[in-house]
């Protein structure tokens, strides 16, 4: 009964691959030449004045570089995150009128432990206050909003990993305890040395979600969690686990652990967005992260699948990316982590994981099942027909929990 409602939640909660834009949106800049602009070196000097405040965590030294009333999520938010860097890179002004310049710059910021710094275009708007310039205005210009842009933030630091709450004053701590030992489960299964600590972000609900991601709510298809890494920088990209804090309330801490092993494996294996990956693959080894938390065999987790199967037969085939969304989004998760457990049984524990790991350095899908289990994707896809087949007649099975 436990998971009669947890796996409704946690399907919902399943995953997709996005990768991190790094701001590509245009802009428009206020016309007309105007007679006052910031020579090269004052832009410079402003913009490492308000990076230096950052770096300090100090709200009143960003303040200082911003003009009364001014209005930037820099001073409250990001200033209360631990950053490992933050510059403004490349200023530009575009233009200037009434006053007001406009100024577009990328920003390069490293949270402590991220294996390597993300970028982001930025949109300001300076303006000479009494001799000196200040910044009016400020935000990025990504495909979505930054997390200091999408309200007050309060942070964690743990154990190989750290927790980022939006709009939840208090609650990041709440949650790193589990979030600590998600990943310690992880990295016994996944040890890597490339992707650094990831950070589970968490917002207040799918608005927030889509705004952070960069999505609308509709495309979420109800996802309660997104991991997100790069883009890679000389293989070394930062991680974040996006949650929704309406679904996180909705789970016990089985279920929660069940999420935040799945989201941390795709963290760890850098596997979200990875052209090459078969999605069946690297949610079916997520999915046996995920599951090592709880023990449920898979008349439970692979529910949806087998009545599927029961109903229509068993697929044709493993399921396609396509199949990760929309009404056969739970079948083909439960389908994904059959296959991953099938690899499993035949060629020992961590078979699946090792297929994943030879695949995501390059290695063709069919030689790399050939190399780990001696056949290929043909072999694979017979005995993951036979054994949903098996399981959904009512076969135990030998796969343990
Ligand atoms: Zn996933």
């Amino acid at each position: 009964m436990l998971f009669t409602a947890a796996l409704s939640v946690l399907a919902l909660a399943g995953c997709s691959a996005a990768p991190t834009s790094s701001g590509t949106g245009g802009t428009s800049a206020p016309a007309q030449p105007s007679s006052a602009q910031p020579s090269a070196a004052q832009l410079r000097e402003l913009l490492a004045a308000r990076a230096d405040a950052v770096l300090a965590g100090s709200a009143a030294g960003v303040a200082a570089t911003e003009a009364p009333g001014a209005a930037t999520a820099v001073g409250g938010a990001a200033t209360s995150l631990p950053w490992a860097q933050w510059s403004y890179l490349e200023p530009v002004v575009l233009g200037s009128r009434d006053g007001l310049v406009a100024v577009r710059a990328t920003l390069g910021f490293r949270l402590d432990g991220d294996a390597a710094a993300t970028s982001e275009h930025v949109q300001l708007t300076v303006r000479d206050d009494g001799g000196r310039w200040r910044v009016v205005s400020e935000r990025t210009d990504g495909a979505g909003a930054a997390v200091w842009e999408l309200g007050d933030v309060d942070w964690a630091g743990g154990d190989g990993v750290s927790v980022v709450s939006v709009g939840g004053a208090g609650s990041a701590r709440t949650l790193l305890a589990a979030a600590e030992q998600a990943q310690r489960a992880v990295t016994r299964w996944w040890p890597s040395s490339s992707t650094g600590q990831p950070v589970v972000v968490v917002v207040p609900g799918s608005d927030e979600l889509a705004g952070g991601l960069g999505r609308t709510p509709a495309s979420l298809d109800g996802l309660g969690a997104v991991t997100v890494t790069g883009p890679a920088i000389d293989g070394h990209a930062a991680s974040r686990v996006w949650l929704a804090r309406d679904v996180v309330r909705g789970l016990d801490p089985g279920e929660l652990q069940v999420l935040l092993r799945h989201e941390l494996l795709h963290a760890a294996s850098g596997s979200p967005g990875r052209a090459g990956v078969p999605l069946w693959l690297s949610e079916g080894v997520a999915e046996q992260a995920g599951w090592q938390a709880v023990r449920v065999g898979p008349q439970v987790w692979a529910r949806d699948l087998l009545a599927a199967v029961r109903r229509d037969g068993a697929p044709a085939g493993l399921p396609a990316d396509a199949d990760f969304s929309g009404a056969g989004l739970r079948a083909a998760y439960a389908g994904a982590h059959l296959a991953a457990e099938v690899l499993d049984e035949g060629s020992g524990r961590g078979a699946a994981r090792d297929v994943l790991r030879r695949v995501l350095d390059g290695e063709d899908l069919d030689s790399a099942l050939r190399s780990v289990s001696g056949a290929g994707v043909e072999r694979l896809v017979e005995r993951w027909r036979e054994r949903a087949g098996s399981l959904a007649a009512g076969a135990a099975g030998t796969i343990e929990p």
